[in-house]
């Protein structure tokens, strides 16, 4: 093994350990937000939903509340309420940050993969900085709608996704 190996070999394992506490943390939240779905707002309508139909609505990118409403106008574009029941997917301006966070792990996450892989396949210096920052940086946009589907998932279940919202008069 050489030095790069090692290197890449060690920033992958230890990499991967806070990908596994980081999961085991978002699994705990996400069960907490769950457990305490029938005390919030969204409990009447979280605690009739199963978890297949939830996960099913964030990974269609649809409303948790209705699943019928797109939760995206375009591949970016991400709507303030659901069109077709009204539901307001982000109380707060800056819910951004969450999913943000998210995609930077992705992110980060994808590039230690793709250099680990190119440092025991004996790849160029060049081809060892290059292909990591592509694939950090296609992964990390790629990730954008899915994380922020997820995270509205995540607001429904903890009750800090607003309401129906009637239109106004
Ligand atoms: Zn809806």
């Amino acid at each position: 093994m050489t030095t790069d190996q090692e290197i890449a070999l060690s920033i992958a394992i230890s990499f991967g350990v806070i990908v596994l506490l980081a999961g085991l943390g978002a699994t705990a939240i996400i069960a907490i937000g769950w457990s305490e779905r029938e005390e919030n707002n969204a409990g009447e309508t979280a605690a009739a939903l199963p978890p297949g139909i939830l996960i099913k609505r964030a990974l269609a990118r649809t409303c948790p509340i209705c699943g019928r409403g797109a939760m995206f106008s375009s591949y970016w574009e991400m709507r303030k309420v659901c069109p077709s029941c009204g539901a307001q997917f982000w109380k707060n301006e800056g819910e951004w940050v969450g999913p943000a966070v998210i995609d930077y792990a992705v992110a980060a996450a994808v590039a230690v993969v793709t250099w680990t892989v190119l440092a025991f396949a004996g790849a160029n210096w060049i081809v060892q900085l290059a292909f990591p920052i592509v694939a950090a940086f296609a992964s990390g946009i790629a990730a954008i709608p899915w994380t922020r589907s997820l995270w509205t998932l995540f607001l429904f279940l903890n009750g800090e996704m607003g309401s129906r919202q009637t239109p106004p008069a």
